[in-house]
């Protein structure tokens, strides 16, 4: 048999983290066993589908690697194909055509929920004949069995029964000539020959109505697995910001793939105490029996743990191809300054984004004015001038270009004016970066070169002489 699973987002909003979660599960599952991944919009709801959730959903899967075997497809270009089918259920009654209207139903449900009983479908209409009301404007529901039960085996949860006097009589065709969610997919993952189904639970309800649609229709019935909730730290459901948070905003803030592919693989799936897994060990090791059935809790800095690991990790090459995007967006032409790899290895340590590895190694590549504040004035002042002249003396003198000589004429300086390292590093950094924070001193001042340096030490000293 081959194992097919699928993603089947609604295009109604962004690509967040929890659909995500079931995009890799399905991936994983169908890469695992050699199977194959289908990516189906299930688009039938017209007023809330968008061109443009599609687009982001897309672009979201490309960027992660989570490409398809089979589709897109489109439900909404396949309708004749479930009406067709709807037709022939009328005609040989597993289902049937009910011309109810709102407000009778309105009122049937109040009566239900006065009385204590769960509201549902009374079959007024179960037995009519034919077009019995002509033109009135009807639905079709499906004929759910009156007795018995539904009973399957979730990969995640056991058993789960279900009693089919508590499922109502489900409406599969609307008013307006649109085939329902639940009617589509069922048509789809049995045309597709669905063999595995992983969503969320929040779909564990529409299950038994599907799978007795599947029966009716005489298909195999796939093996479920529902996943379970993402909660924030707290305990309570993810909020609303995270949860509808689209993965291109994660991009944006200079998070890898990697690292949003092995955190959301964790949030809900284990293997031993393992945190890390690369994206071959994550095809080979991930089954059904490691998913958990409590929720599971969104951790930012988890996340931001793993980019760390991953940014410093993955090869320097990879990173910085990763990293051009960034660099453009903060138009920083990486082509006049140091060899971009060199840089990776000297920052890497320091950042949990690629965007701080930007913000940490711009002056590499770019000039920049001392802002009138109060961190400038610490070190730019008349106590520091000495420093800035003595190095900048030093650094003109000097003639092998090494990290070495030049970590060497700094401990030479810190002796000369007898003060300690970081005294004499502070403002000399604060002069060739603009920043506090840099790599080590004698690494900075070798990467940003000889040139650079006297002429940024030059304007630090003019600086302090014009304030
Ligand atoms: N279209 C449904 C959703 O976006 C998923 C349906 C399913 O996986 O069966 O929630």
């Amino acid at each position: 048999m081959i194992i097919k699973t699928r993603f089947a987002p609604s295009p109604t909003g962004n690509l967040h983290i929890g659909s995500i979660r079931t995009a890799l599960y399905s991936w994983l599952f169908a890469k695992r066993n050699k199977g194959i991944f289908v990516l189906r919009f299930e688009d039938t709801d017209c007023e809330r589908s968008t061109k443009l959730s599609i687009k982001k959903i897309l672009k979201g899967l490309k960027w992660l690697g989570l490409t398809w075997d089979e589709g897109p497809y489109f439900q909404t270009q396949r309708l004749q194909h479930y009406i067709d089918i709807i037709d022939s259920m009328i005609l040989s009654g597993k289902a049937y055509k009910c011309y109810c209207s709102t407000s009778r139903l309105e009122k049937l449900r109040k009566n239900q929920i006065l009385k204590g009983e769960k509201p549902r479908y009374d079959g007024k209409c179960r037995d009519i004949k034919g077009n019995f009301y002509g033109s009135v404007p009807y639905v079709v529901r499906f004929r759910n069995p009156e007795t018995g039960k539904v009973i399957f085996y979730d990969e995640i949860r056991g058993k789960i029964v279900f009693e089919n006097k508590e499922l109502d009589d489900l409406i599969i065709l609307r008013s307006n000539g649109i085939p329902t969610y639940n009617f589509c997919v069922v048509i789809d993952d049995r045309d597709m020959k669905i063999t595995h189904v992983i969503r969320g639970e929040d779909h564990i309800n529409n299950t038994p109505r599907q799978i007795n649609i599947l029966k009716s229709l005489g298909a195999d019935i796939p093996i479920y697995a529902h996943v379970s909730m993402i909660t924030e730290n707290s305990g309570r459901k993810m909020s609303k910001r995270n949860n509808v948070i689209d993965v291109m905003e994660y991009y944006q803030k200079g998070y890898l793939p990697d690292a949003i592919l092995n955190y959301i693989l964790r949030l809900g799936w284990s293997y031993g105490n393992q945190e890390v897994f690369s994206l071959d060990e994550m095809k080979k090791l991930f089954n059904l029996k490691g998913l958990s059935k409590s929720s599971s809790c969104f951790n930012i800095k988890k996340l931001l743990w793993l980019n760390h690991y991953y940014i410093n990790n993955l090869s320097v090459d990879y990173i910085g191809k990763c990293l051009e995007h960034y660099f453009q967006t903060e138009n920083i032409d990486i082509s006049k300054g140091p060899v971009l790899t060199e840089i990776i290895k000297i920052t890497a340590r320091r950042c949990n984004t690629l965007r701080d590895m930007v913000q940490l190694s711009r002056f590499f590549y770019q000039e920049f004015e001392y802002l009138s504040n109060e961190v400038t004035k610490k070190y730019l002042n008349n106590n520091n001038i000495t420093i800035l002249q003595e190095i900048r003396k030093m650094i003109a003198d000097l003639s092998i270009w090494s990290v070495c000589n030049l970590l060497q004429l700094v401990k030479l300086l810190s002796i000369k004016l007898n003060i300690t390292l970081s005294a004499v590093a502070m403002p000399i950094r604060f002069a060739i970066t603009g920043s506090e924070i840099s790599p080590s001193i004698d690494i900075t001042m070798y990467f940003i070169g000889k040139d650079r340096l006297l002429s940024r030490i030059g304007k630090a000293i003019n600086y302090i002489n014009e304030n």
